[in-house]
């Protein structure tokens, strides 16, 4: 705490005793350390949510701004689930009252512009100083690594690799299609947001087929050799799919061969890096990816387009002051994924309420869980428990603590795996936006 109250003048009083009427009108415990230090956070998204939130948690004091364009936010996580049928697209809809009646000022606007030797975020209209800044702006998509793909194509031919509008999009084309249609699903080269995910995604699209399009089939054209719980994926597409048979619901082609290189909307067609030409009922484009814009336009992100950080405050290796988080940020073992950005947000709002108090962070640890919804009934998941490494430079995964899904699992334990994702879920969620 560097506003000590013997040598406390003017300015910094006021500031302080504001911050402690603000916190006793909101009815929230007095807790005021960096009273008046001010944080910005870019990007409403799983991790800046939960970022904005646990600052305030920790510091009621500070005065912390959330800055994201859009009202709602519409989680990934479960929007394969709105694929099937399974669940809505207002199911998987958030908002930001809550984190604004918290005292977070919540700021509806892009931001266009990180100044780290100002100090200052920018947006279109204003200009937001910060003491430390927190970014967690997620991927960006690149389109124009597949010939003729483009955002605007995408309005067309769905990536569906950020939630809403796209998602919608994709449900439709999946509706209007006829009995007997080929879904191609192309996915992206690692590292991308949410390795599970198009596996996840060609289950959930398997079942709404098996239900209601049985002659029809899911084709994943893939950048990779081998994926995420890939042996418990297929057995579950065995099970459930006739994965292997000449009658299978999924088919699955591996990288590199398989991978799209290019596409003609017209013809619906893609091509493979192999040469072939696929057609599609409908085509599920999922581009490489890297940092979201505003991380590379700050000069975050080093070539491969990701940015490194400090693996015990997340604070860039970069750009001091700023602080990168989730999918954009290089955290080494831990997955893009909403549960790691979850668990990110609190290591990197622990560590500034610290700094900003002249003290030290604290040795973190980091958790990440992930599940997968492969039918009804049928659940997988994977879990780890990561530590900072002796030298500070990785997160690794604890030996012995974490797991998976067993292969060959009962039906039982499948089925609760699915009730602990929606658990996890509801619970996430409302840990992110309050
Ligand atoms: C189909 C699918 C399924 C998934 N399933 C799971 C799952 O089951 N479990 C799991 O843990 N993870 C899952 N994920 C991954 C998860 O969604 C992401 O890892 C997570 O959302 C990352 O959080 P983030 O904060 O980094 O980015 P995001 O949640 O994408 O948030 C980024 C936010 O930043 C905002 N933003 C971007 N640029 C700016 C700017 N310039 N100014 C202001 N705001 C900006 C965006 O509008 C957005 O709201 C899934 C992903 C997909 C695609």
């Amino acid at each position: 705490m560097d506003e000590q109250p013997v040598a406390m003048n003017r300015r910094a009083f006021i500031k302080t005793t504001g911050a402690i009427a603000a916190a006793g009108a909101l009815g929230a415990p007095a807790i005021v350390l960096g009273g008046g230090k001010r944080v910005v956070v870019v990007g409403g998204g799983t991790g800046g949510a939960t970022a904005a939130r646990y600052l305030k948690l920790a510091d009621d004091g500070l005065d912390v701004t959330l800055i994201e364009p859009n009202r709602h936010y519409y989680t990934c996580y479960m929007s394969n689930e709105v694929l099937s049928g399974e669940r809505q697209l207002d199911d998987i809809k958030q908002g930001y009252d809550r984190l604004a009646a918290r005292g977070i000022k919540v700021v509806h606007e892009t931001a266009t512009g990180i100044d780290a030797d100002k100090q200052v975020v920018k947006t279109a209209s204003g200009v937001y100083p910060y003491d430390r800044c927190v970014v967690s702006p997620g991927v960006s998509l690149l389109y124009d690594k597949i010939a003729g793909y483009s955002e605007a194509l995408a309005r067309q031919l769905p990536h569906a690799w950020k939630a809403g509008a796209q998602t919608r999009l994709l449900r439709g084309q999946l509706e209007a299609m006829q009995d007997g249609g080929v879904v191609i699903i192309a996915t992206p080269p690692k590292p991308f947001r949410c390795p599970p995910g198009p596996y996840e995604r060609a289950s959930q699209i398997a079942m709404y087929l098996k239900a209601a399009k049985p002659r029809s089939k899911v084709l994943i054209l893939d950048n990779n050799q081998t994926f995420a719980k890939q042996a418990l994926f297929m057995q579950g597409w065995e099970r459930l799919y006739g994965f292997g048979t000449g009658n299978s619901l999924i088919e699955w082609q591996p990288g590199p061969d398989a991978a799209v290189v290019g596409v003609d909307p017209v013809d619906m067609t893609v091509e493979t890096s192999f040469g072939d030409t696929v057609k599609g009922a409908v085509i599920n484009l999922i581009p490489p990816q890297a940092a979201g814009k505003i991380a590379l336009d700050a000069g975050l992100a080093d070539a491969s387009g990701w940015c490194p950080v400090d693996k015990k405050t997340f604070e860039s290796t970069r750009v001091p002051g700023v602080h990168v988080i989730g999918d954009a940020a290089i955290a080494t073992a831990m997955p893009k994924s909403a549960y790691a950005a979850n668990n990110q947000a609190k290591v990197a709002a622990a560590a500034i309420v610290a700094l900003l108090n002249g003290e030290a962070p604290g040795v973190p640890s980091y958790i990440n869980t992930c599940y997968s919804i492969i039918g009804k009934d049928y659940g997988i998941s994977v879990a780890a428990v990561y530590r900072l490494s002796a030298d500070g430079t990785e997160i690794a995964p604890v030996a012995g603590a974490g797991g998976l899904t067993p292969q060959d699992a009962p039906a039982f334990a499948l089925a609760r795996e699915v009730q602990y994702a929606y658990s996890w879920y509801n619970n996430i969620v409302h840990d992110s936006f309050g």
